[in-house]
């Protein structure tokens, strides 16, 4: 697995994301840049810019680009979408209530991945514009904060490093009775 991560986070390596860290330390009001602040009672203590610091460069690691980094989930309008308006396809579901329920079961997968639960996933679909991508970046966002790791991958570039290891012959855990992982299988179902 980790070759195939290195070739999709290679393409989504954001090189300013270090640099940017770094800086953001280095201007600090309360550390100015040494991570630490100095209590009443003489010890030092972790700065609040040392969190933001790890959020950030776990952000870049999982291949989150700069604008899908402010996504949360409370930054999610949903007042954006039409209340009143019934969504083609919906089964009679308006726009608002098919973006609150996919809010809700975001927020519920995220909850059963932070108990320490194994869901299965969620698949999110619609129209451009829907808040798809959004809700995916918040989910991530919410997952990274608390320690989780993730890898965020937009479908193209996910098919494209598999047809590559398919290209090249290889699995990602190819073993002496020949590959047996997880990509081959999703490769299978696509083909
Ligand atoms: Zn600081």
């Amino acid at each position: 697995m980790r070759e195939l991560d290195d070739i999709i986070t290679a393409k989504n390596i954001d090189a300013a994301a270090g640099e940017a860290a770094a800086t953001a330390a280095e201007g600090c009001p309360y550390c100015g840049g040494s991570g630490f602040v100095l209590q009443a009672d003489g010890t030092a203590k972790r700065c609040v810019c040392y969190a933001e610091q790890r959020l950030l460069e776990a952000q870049r690691r999982a291949g989150l680009q700069p604008m899908l980094r402010r996504m949360t989930f409370a930054s999610f309008e949903l007042a954006c979408y039409a209340p009143g308006l019934q969504a083609p396809g919906g089964r009679g579901q308006s726009y608002y209530e098919l973006a609150r329920a996919a809010l809700e079961k975001t927020k519920s997968l995220c909850r059963a991945v932070c108990r320490g639960e194994r869901p299965r996933g969620l698949l999110l679909f619609g129209q451009v514009g829907s808040g798809k991508t959004h809700l995916a970046a918040a989910a991530a966002n919410a997952l990274l904060g608390r320690g989780h790791d993730v890898c965020f991958l937009v479908v193209p570039d996910f098919l494209a490093a598999l047809a590559r290891r398919r290209t090249q012959g290889r699995s990602c855990c190819a073993g002496p009775n020949g590959p047996k992982c997880w990509c081959w299988t999703i490769w299978a179902r696509i083909i």
